[in-house]
């Protein structure tokens, strides 16, 4: 696939118009919306009217007026769709590290200390790992990691409290089969939590019908919902009134404006609000899901699959024609790969510099440290063209062939990575 024709797949992509949608920088090839996703267009102004109307002019009126302490039930309404859930199963709030504590502990007190071990993926991501280690120590249990996902059902056994996934590996972009695991965890008598972060808003979810326990995710990856973006948690409805989440702030709280003493947990996934809502970046997701609804009308979950399906394709096709020494370590098949596309780079080749080099020639993926180190390329197909895949596989061939990724500007490593 040369330019000209990710350009003719561009003017035939039903979704094109999406894109106007969001406000991009003149120049620059954004292939990082699974790290932070794009600012919609609408985003500056309704956060401006939230910051000099709602609170400026409404002041402490608006936690009602605006509707600001429904934020949370309300955006998790907008969101359940997307993930498989029903309306008044997801909250958003927090962060995902923070949510993914609260149904750990949860997880671990259905339990009842019968058993207290948590398995999961060495190549998880960080945070969901540390979570883990944290929530064991506090129940007396243990955190097992597995290499590869083969090595699972061993460890399901009658010690296994938690079986806890990321959906699509950060790393490689592989994804699990979340009902096969869910049923399997299980019937082994453990517990499914899915970790939603690299699938909200790009890959089929289906949380009912895999009949999961718990899920939680990201609102500024793929949702877009801006830096640090509070993030949603869903809990499946059999648990209602079974669990306590450790958290236990005065917003979960049942009766939160009685003032009471004692603590008593409000019903269902209320319980999961901690403290209150921050309003500012709360408006600016819900902003962002007004996108989301632009392509509901345009096909949604399914349109949104097979343009990101056909985008990692494109973009795998143009690194294996243009830079063959590449390896890439996304796979090939579409039923397990997410929206994204790793790879890395003979022994030799910095890849920090490489992204570097990239980056200052307008094509911005990230990079990941460990074994093997990984150039990271998202596809948003909100936003993202045929044109973006082919153009980055092409400036990347160029900085390879030219050696530009040695010029000594790329090498110092940045705190962010
Ligand atoms: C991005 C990501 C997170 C981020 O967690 P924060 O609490 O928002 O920093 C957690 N888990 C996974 C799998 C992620 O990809």
């Amino acid at each position: 696939m040369n330019l000209d024709d990710a350009q003719r797949l561009d003017a035939a992509d039903p979704l094109r118009n999406l894109r106007e949608l969001f406000q991009l920088p003149d120049g620059i090839t954004y292939l990082d919306g699974n790290s932070l996703g794009a600012l919609p267009k609408a985003t500056p102004a309704r956060v401006a009217r939230a910051v000099e109307q709602e609170w400026g002019q409404g002041l402490i009126k608006s936690w009602n007026s605006a509707g600001w302490i429904d934020l949370p039930r309300r955006l998790g309404d907008r969101l359940a769709p997307w993930l498989g859930a029903r309306p008044g199963e997801v909250l958003v709030a927090d962060s995902t590290s923070v949510n993914l504590y609260k149904v750990l502990h949860a997880a671990l007190q259905l339990q009842q200390g019968q058993r207290r071990i948590i398995v999961s993926e060495r190549s998880n991501f960080p945070t969901d790992n540390y979570i883990a280690q944290s929530v064991v120590r506090a129940h007396g249990g243990e955190l097992l990691l597995v290499d590869s996902p083969e090595d699972i059902p061993p460890l399901l056994d009658e010690r296994c409290a938690v079986l806890m996934l990321t959906h699509v590996n950060y790393r490689t972009g592989r994804m699990h089969d979340m009902g096969l695991l869910t049923r399997w965890a299980q019937q082994a008598g453990a517990l499914a939590v899915w970790d939603l972060a690299h699938s909200a808003g790009i890959v089929p979810v289906d949380l009912l019908g895999c009949a999961a326990d718990f899920a939680i995710g990201c609102g500024y990856k793929y949702l877009n919902g801006g830096p640090g973006a509070p993030a949603f948690v869903w809990m499946h409805p059999r648990h209602e009134g079974q669990v306590f989440q450790p958290l236990t702030g005065w917003l979960g709280h049942a009766h939160p404006f009685d003032f009471d003493t004692e603590y008593l947990p409000a019903p269902g996934i209320q319980q999961y609000q901690c403290g209150t809502p921050p309003v500012l970046a709360m408006t600016a997701l819900d902003t962002a899901l007004d996108v989301y609804d632009a392509a509901q009308k345009l096909g949604g979950m399914r349109a949104l699959r097979a343009k990101s399906l056909a985008l990692t394709e494109a973009f795998m096709a143009a690194i294996d024609a243009r830079v063959p020494e590449a390896v890439i370590h996304t796979p090939r098949d579409a039923a397990v790969r997410g929206s994204q596309v790793s790879l890395s780079l003979p022994e030799g080749v910095d890849g920090y510099a490489v992204m570097q080099a990239l980056i200052a020639r307008g094509v911005i993926g990230d990079f990941r440290a460990g074994v093997p180190e990984l150039l990271r390329f998202g596809f948003a197909p909100l936003y993202n063209r045929f044109a973006d895949a082919v153009h980055g596989a092409e400036v990347l061939a160029d900085i390879l062939a030219t050696k530009a990724w040695q010029a000594p500007e790329f090498t110092n490593r940045n705190s962010v990575t």
